[in-house]
């Protein structure tokens, strides 16, 4: 029996989680590393995954005029645009009142450490107060004057937010921003400055809506509605209808550059790539196009999946990377769609909603910094930097260790195999056993664990990331495999027979015969052990010789050991051994020599026959 099996495998699964660490991906359950190898299409959120979420706005759409916005970051310097030509914001009254809405209907502060803008909270509400103070609005003076009493917060679901201010004139606005469907169907007047209104002109803020979309910058509307000075309870009927629209802004936030390139890297690696947004269709298409998304022209919306049985969606998901205006519930329905193909799906998510969708993945990603803790409780994986690079990085590493996983199987099989047979044979024929149970003892408890170890630090191989990934159901053990254990397993018990029958042959004690087995044994595992690090290519290349710091550290302890156990006498009492002559320690190397040229030959010929097959 392997007894240093579990132990080995639990530390190749320990050392796998602090490599994932180290690239921000942090597992919280152990054996989850196993099924993040095995990825074959990646969910991914939007907006700070593959985008940076470092907001900016950069158009401004009133009534008459689409603006541009120019500046960097969240600093509050930069010109207003109108056709190319600089124009002053003070010209344009409406600008005011939407500058005014920003900053009121808004949770975020922006702060100044030597010149350096940062955001206190929601990125996108930050680049709102940014605008505002570019177009020449006082954010502490507005939030002073205008005391907010109630809120109705942001919500995927309804996809806005209001707030209902009072000044201390006795005047009471309720503020409204959000997605431009949701705010256009909810107004009836649009402003034209002063406290002017005329009807609303729906086509041309929809048909402006998109345009600013298909820049890939995330559309805001934004809306207004006088109420009573009494008013103080902000209800949902107060907002339904009869609103006044005031204007829109659009946001650019740069895709990450690190996450183009991991998207790249997934589709070679034969992973697929999906984007799900909360985010308006065209936004969701020019980004997803940036990122280098396949079917970036392609996009279905929360309600074209709405209008879809569980048949056809099974199909749609086939051939859509991208998902616009979803919510939660539809990541639900995506992950099963998906995995009723056989997928082996990763989801990720930040909100409280998301959760049965990341329990429901094969992977659950949470978001470490704007994520839940609901989300974070349900999840396999938490991206401790919100990166879709880092989720590309653990689904690396979880393809390295699945491989070390298999190597150290591979390695410990044959081992404890050929040690068995050795048994079993001198049992069944009645002959002395060739290797002593206290021997075994050694040889499974000490060299095995101690050479095995240098497994679980085998680096990422080149092959790793250019093979498709493994089928959900396909087993450990491939006939290749199998093959491999019997072959080798065979040859140990030539080996430890063989060199136990010279022995006996020449007249030597039991007691040298068995050291020499004994040696034997472990000499061939070191052997083995180098074959099966490049199981899949040459084992004879200087790269594969020169291997990695702790393979040369176990090889050089074992070896210290087995001297020790062989000459140093009190040793030698405990484990029966006797000292060997020097001329059969060569003979004893020479059987490890052996035993790699045949494996090595047998394999370059099976890779050969492989090849010229396909
Ligand atoms: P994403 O998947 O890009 O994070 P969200 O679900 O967060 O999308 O947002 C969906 C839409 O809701 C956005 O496109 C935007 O129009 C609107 N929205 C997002 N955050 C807020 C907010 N704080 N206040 C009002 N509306 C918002
Ligand atoms: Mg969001």
């Amino acid at each position: 029996i392997p007894e240093g099996l579990p132990a080995v495998l639990t530390i190749t699964l320990a050392v796998g989680v602090q490599a994932m660490a180290r690239r921000n991906a942090i597992v919280r359950r152990l054996p989850a590393i196993e099924t993040i190898g095995s990825v074959s299409v990646i969910c991914t959120d939007k907006t700070g995954t593959l985008t940076r979420n470092e907001m900016m706005v950069s158009s401004v759409l009133t009534h008459q005029s689409l603006f541009t916005l120019q500046g960097i970051g969240y600093e509050p310097k930069g010109t207003l645009l109108l056709e190319n030509t600089e124009v002053s914001p003070a010209e344009y009254a409406v600008l005011e009142e939407l500058a005014r809405a920003a900053i009121l209907c808004n949770d975020a502060a922006l702060h100044d450490h030597e010149g350096v803008w940062t955001v206190e909270g929601d990125p996108m509400e930050g680049a709102l107060l940014a605008f505002a103070s570019k177009i020449g609005i006082e954010i502490r003076k507005e939030q002073a004057d205008w005391m907010r009493t109630d809120t109705i917060p942001f919500d995927t679901k309804h996809r806005f937010m209001a707030t209902l201010n009072h000044d201390y004139q006795h005047r009471a606005f309720v503020f409204i921003k959000g997605a431009p469907e949701q705010i256009l169907a909810m107004c009836i007047n649009q402003s034209v400055a002063d406290g002017n209104v005329e009807s609303l002109n729906k086509a041309y803020w929809q048909e402006r809506a998109d345009s600013i979309a298909a820049l890939g910058q995330r559309v805001l509307a934004f809306a207004v509605k006088p109420v009573k000075s009494e008013h103080t309870v902000l209800e949902r009927t107060d907002i339904e209808s009869t609103l006044t629209l005031i204007g829109m802004v659009g946001m650019i936030d740069p895709p990450r550059v690190e996450a183009i390139a991991a998207v790249a890297e997934c589709h070679t690696a034969g992973i697929r790539v999906k984007m799900i947004t909360g985010d308006h269709a065209k936004t969701a298409a020019a980004i997803g196009k940036q990122i280098g998304l396949q079917n970036s022209s392609k996009v279905l919306t929360g309600a074209d999946l709405d209008g879809m049985n569980d048949a056809s969606l099974k199909e749609a998901v086939l051939k859509c990377d991208i998902f616009a205006r979803t919510s939660p519930e539809h990541k639900l329905r995506l992950v099963m769609a998906l995995q009723s193909h056989g997928m082996t799906v990763a989801m990720t998510g930040d909100g409280v909603n998301d959760a049965p969708a990341l329990k429901r993945a094969d992977v659950g990603i949470a978001m470490g910094k704007k994520g839940s803790e609901a989300a974070k409780e349900v999840a396999e994986l938490v991206l401790a930097d919100d990166n879709f690079a880092s989720i590309a990085s653990a689904v690396r590493e979880g393809r390295t260790v699945y491989d070390n996983i298999k190597k150290v199987i591979s390695w410990t099989l044959p081992t404890n195999a050929g040690e068995a047979m050795t048994i079993i044979v001198a049992l069944l024929f009645g002959m002395t056993l060739p290797v002593t149970p206290i021997q075994i003892l050694w040889i499974n408890l000490i060299t095995d664990v101690t050479l095995g170890i240098a497994l679980a630090f085998e680096p990422t191989d080149e092959n790793t990331i250019r093979r498709p990934p493994r089928p959900r159901g396909e087993p450990l053990l491939s006939s290749e495999l199998v093959w491999h254990i019997v072959l080798v397993s065979i040859l140990f018990l030539c080996g430890v027979y063989g060199i136990y029958a010279y022995a006996i042959d020449r007249g030597y004690s039991v007691e040298l015969a068995r050291t020499l087995a004994m040696n034997a044994l472990v000499v061939m595992e070191i052997f083995h052990l180098f074959f099966i690090r490049n199981i899949y290519g040459t084992s004879l290349t200087w790269k594969a010789v020169r291997g990695t710091k702790v393979l040369w550290m176990t090889v050089i302890i074992i070896t210290v050991a087995q001297f020790s156990i062989t000459y140093l006498p009190p040793l030698q009492a405990i484990f029966a051994t006797v000292a060997v002559p020097f001329l059969d320690c060569w003979l004893v190397i020479g059987i490890g020599v052996a035993l790699f040229i045949i494996i090595e030959t047998e394999k370059q010929i099976r890779l050969r026959l492989k090849a010229i097959k396909s």
